[in-house]
């Protein structure tokens, strides 16, 4: 015997209803077969629905038509494709049962209350319709057909909304009754009987507690819970899109799963087959090949530690706690026990160790019943201030990793800690499960979206996320955009999913949360007007509920630099070729840091010196070595390279100007190359790395250019009266070669002190050789000495700052990368 049981979901309208259909022809070929159906689609949400409006006075009549018409286009339906079905015991039961609920409805207006037991016989009628279409289709197939009545083999105790089956009683039902041989058998779920004979009901999305206590009586071979997604995942794959199915589950991991909020599964419908050991296939009905879930004695195939994760949401949590509390005997049974005669459900509890505290959690609408029991119970302890007022927190969710294999496995609280930590999720409370099955946390329920993606990311080893937003799209940024679009679908196999989701220059601003499609993004983003902002970035990140938001800045704005302390705090990280922000004031320098710290975020800036050259890395880890800076020197200017290194080969300096200007060497006015403002920069940024506390003022930059050079008017005066410095650079050059040594555009520190000069390098200075725009940076340590560290290579041009920039993208996933 195989128990099947069709959710509502799967029987929502005519195709489905067929589809379904057909599962159970197809297996009751095989052998025999007990079908247990829900309601129709969401019918009993509109049959509670009916009775708030009968106690509100309110319409039901019209969510009656509404009922009544859904039924009938869904008969109608069938029937299109069925023509020889027969509806004249379908018609019946939805007349019959629609006149009860009208008759319902006039007692319940009246009374102005709907007593529990006419609840229970009110929203459990879709289930009563669902069988009767069943039968009629099955029927129509050649099918023999029995209707079980629930209330006559399923022996409930409890109340007429919440009962539990007693599987032994109601096993022996199915013995003295036995269910006739070759039909199909079919039953209604979510209804039971109770002892008066009377229906009661299982509890919302109690069919599933139904198939599994039919398995039971039945000692069924199999429990098969059809549905409308290919088995459990791991996530609720309507919160985490790539969310991974489960192959297996051990009884207990399913029980947790579905405890915590895996809906797939009523937490009740494991006890029943796990007693007898009978197998729980979950399956879907659009997808019948598929292999769905099987749950089982064992964790199965899937032999991972956790195995998923789940939430709850609109809870609130309850503190009691207070002086007297201590070692007081019976404060919990009495707390309790306050919470359970006032029908007060506990989701989760926990204690603090000195026992001050008790904290449990309990469904928000819960909330003013629980209060008002408390107040009672605790009448004289709240009095006299052994105990403090009891303190509600609203609004909070709890997030649960499950998994037997979390018993032998270590370190996953602290991942799933550091992973909430993340994404700036205030832990609340935490509790463990005896068994180590099962380790929530209570957060605040508005943080749930991001609070499951990051532990599906980090704790799964899944998909990486990295939602980048650039702004500058010229030049590196430009290129920077190309090399992502070149890249994007390597790197997705190796599980990195890099997503443009922000695109803004000085004119406009494109933004898509699901990543823009790059092909053509320059031609879309001219015609853009909107403006960038922020504030604009902010609120799509927090809308979207992304988790990874990366703001790469391609600008040289010293406006937006200013802005990257705001950005780390709204949970940005930032990447950056810009200067500006590193060369600002030594305090925003440290409030930067600061801020990265707290929020958990990385401020990336390999590219600001020497492009791709990996300076800034190497630096810091001779420095976090304890290595200490002694002297460093360095060409850091690419443009500056080339000219002077042209000064070498025999050209004068404004040739040599010229000819890199023209060739894209220099900016497009080279005074801001000729200015060494820019090289100060860069010196600045290696002197702070170092641990120095300097301000841009306090580099001493000599011009590259003769001293008191008018240096005013456009660039084209400029660059016409630049022939008038050849004869300086050239007295200077013949003076070094006297001594064998050549010119060089330098940046120092040494004793404290920052230096941009023309200096004259000879053969044995690693400077000597440095030219074409190449750069060197030799770096005299405690650890390198004599002979420097020496760096060289191309300091600039678009494309290895670009890939700098990616580097710097990429080492924002931290030890992720790793993994
Ligand atoms: P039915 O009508 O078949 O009883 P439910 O709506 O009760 O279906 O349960 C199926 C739904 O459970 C899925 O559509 C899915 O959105 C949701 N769900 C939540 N968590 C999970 C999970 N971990 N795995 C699979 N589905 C889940
Ligand atoms: N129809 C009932 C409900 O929606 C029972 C079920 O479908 O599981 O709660
Ligand atoms: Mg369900």
């Amino acid at each position: 015997m195989r128990v099947l049981k069709f959710g509502g979901s799967s029987l929502a309208d005519a195709d489905r209803f067929l589809r379904a259909a057909q599962i159970i022809a197809n297996n009751a070929q095989q052998e025999s077969v007990s079908v247990v159906l829900s309601a129709p689609g969401k019918t009993t949400n509109k049959l509670v629905s009916v009775i708030e409006f009968a106690l509100k006075q309110g319409e039901a009549e019209l969510q009656i038509a509404d009922l009544e018409s859904s039924f009938s286009s869904l008969f109608q339906d069938i029937q299109s494709e069925l023509p020889d079905i027969d509806g004249t015991e379908f018609q019946k039961t939805v007349e019959h049962s629609l006149g009860m609920l009208r008759k319902f409805v006039h007692g319940i207006s009246l009374l102005g209350t709907c007593p529990d037991h006419v609840n229970a016989r009110v929203i459990s009628k879709g289930e009563r319709i669902s069988i009767q279409l069943m039968k009629a289709v099955l029927e129509a197939k050649g099918h023999a057909v029995n209707l079980i009545d629930p209330i006559q083999y399923l022996s409930a105790k409890g109340d007429y909304l919440e009962s539990m089956v007693d599987v032994d009683a109601s096993t022996n039902n199915f013995k003295t009754k036995p269910l006739p041989e070759n039909h199909v058998h079919i039953m209604p779920g979510f209804t039971a009987g109770n002892e008066k004979g009377e229906l009661v009901c299982l509890g919302r999305n109690g069919s599933d507690y139904s198939a599994a206590v039919l398995a039971a009586c039945l000692r069924a071979e199999c429990c098969e819970i059809w549905t409308d997604v290919d088995g459990v995942y791991n996530c609720d794959p309507r919160l985490v899109k790539d969310a991974r199915l489960l192959k297996s589950l051990s009884y207990q991991e399913a029980m947790e799963l579905s405890y915590f909020g895996a809906s797939v599964l009523h937490p009740k419908t494991i006890a029943p087959i796990a007693r007898f050991q009978i197998p729980c296939l979950i399956k879907n009905s659009f997808n019948p090949q598929g292999a769905g879930t099987l749950i089982g004695q064992d964790t199965g195939e899937d032999r991972l530690s956790i195995k998923g994760i789940t939430t709850l949401n609109n809870l609130t949590m309850v503190n009691v706690s207070g002086p007297g509390m201590k070692g007081m005997v019976g404060m919990a049974s009495r707390v309790f026990g306050a919470m359970s005669a006032a029908g007060v459900s506990i989701v989760l509890i926990t204690q603090s160790s000195s026992e001050y505290s008790i904290s449990f959690c309990i469904e928000a609408e819960d909330k003013l019943k629980a209060k008002q029991v408390l107040s009672e119970s605790f009448e004289l302890e709240l009095k006299d201030g052994i105990l403090e007022p009891v303190e509600f927190i609203d609004d909070v969710a709890i997030i649960t990793l499950v998994g037997d294999g979390m018993r032998t496995a270590s370190g996953i609280a602290s991942q799933f800690f550091t992973s909430l930590a993340e994404v700036h999720v205030n832990i609340i409370a935490i509790a463990q499960g005896s068994s180590e099955r099962a380790i929530s946390a209570v957060i605040p329920e508005d943080k749930i979206s991001e609070a499951i993606k990051a532990c599906h990311e980090n704790l799964f080893n899944s998909k990486h996320y990295l939602d980048v937003f650039v702004l500058g799209v010229g030049g590196v940024g430009g290129e920077f955009i190309d090399q992502i679009h070149r890249q994007q679908d390597k790197l997705a196999a190796k599980g990195i999913e890099i997503r443009v989701c922000g695109l803004a220059n000085s004119k406009g601003l494109l933004l898509d949360a699901e990543g823009l499609e790059l092909e053509n993004w320059r031609d879309r983003l001219n015609g853009v007007t909107d403006k960038f902002s922020l504030a604009r970035l902010i609120a799509l990140v927090q809308r979207n509920h992304i988790i990874n938001p990366v703001l790469v800045d391609c600008t040289s704005s010293d406006d937006i630099a200013g802005q990257y302390a705001d950005f780390l705090a709204s949970g940005f990280h930032v990447v950056t070729p810009n200067k500006k922000a590193n060369t600002a004031s030594m305090a925003y320098y440290q409030q930067l840091r600061d801020v990265a710290r707290t929020s958990r975020r990385k401020l990336m800036y390999e590219t600001t010196v020497g492009a791709g050259l990996p300076v800034i890395e190497n630096l810091q880890n001779l420095v976090a070595a304890g290595d200490e800076l002694e002297k460093f020197s360095g060409i850091l200017s690419g443009s500056l390279s080339f000219i002077f290194g042209k000064l070498d080969e025999g050209l004068s300096f404004s040739q040599a100007t010229q000819i890199a200007k023209e060739k894209g060497f220099t900016e497009p006015d080279p005074r801001d190359d000729l200015s060494g403002m820019d090289v100060a920069r860069k010196l600045l940024i290696l002197a702070r790395e170092t641990g120095m506390k300097l301000e841009l003022d306090d580099v001493n930059v000599e011009l590259a250019l003769p001293p008191g050079f008018d240096a005013s008017g456009s660039i084209d005066d400029f660059m016409v009266r630049l022939p008038q410095a050849d004869e300086y650079f050239h007295s200077l050059i013949e003076e070094a070669r006297s001594t064998g040594k050549v010119l060089r555009y330098v940046g120092e520190i040494a004793d404290g002190q920052c230096r941009v000069s023309i200096a004259a390098v000879g053969e044995d200075d690693p400077m000597f050789k440095i030219k074409d725009g190449e750069n060197a940076l030799a770096f005299h340590s405690r650890y390198y000495q004599p002979i420097p560290l020496v760096l060289r290579g191309y300091g600039a041009g678009t494309e290895v700052t670009a890939a700098g920039v990616f580097a710097d993208l990429m080492r924002t996933l931290g030890w992720k990368l790793g993994v």
